[in-house]
């Protein structure tokens, strides 16, 4: 199992999650936005890398636009958020 951002993340990138994160796994960090990246932040949205997550929720409640879910209680409208997540780091 493993945490996933979803839609409501796009445009706001506000990188609460980031902060309370044990284990880095949120990407990417405002120190990682490239020049492109922060132009177009209309359009982007952060990622939890599948691999690292160790569920521990603590992002969940952090997010003002609630985003964030274990994969097992996404909403059916954004089950495509498992595999967008998951190529971010691919
Ligand atoms: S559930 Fe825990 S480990 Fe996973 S992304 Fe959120 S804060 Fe990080
Ligand atoms: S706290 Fe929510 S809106 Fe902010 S970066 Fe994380 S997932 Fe996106």
């Amino acid at each position: 199992m493993t945490h996933v951002i979803t839609d409501p993340c796009i445009a706001v990138c506000d990188t609460a999650c980031v902060e309370v994160c044990p284990v880095d796994c949120i990407h990417p960090t405002k120190e990682e936005w490239s020049d492109d990246y922060k132009a177009s932040l209309e359009k982007k949205q952060l990622y939890i890398n599948p691999e690292e997550c160790i569920d521990c929720g603590a992002c969940v409640p952090e997010c003002p636009v609630e985003a964030i879910y274990p994969d097992d209680t996404l909403p059916d409208d954004q089950e495509h958020q498992i595999a967008i997540n998951e190529e971010y780091y691919n």
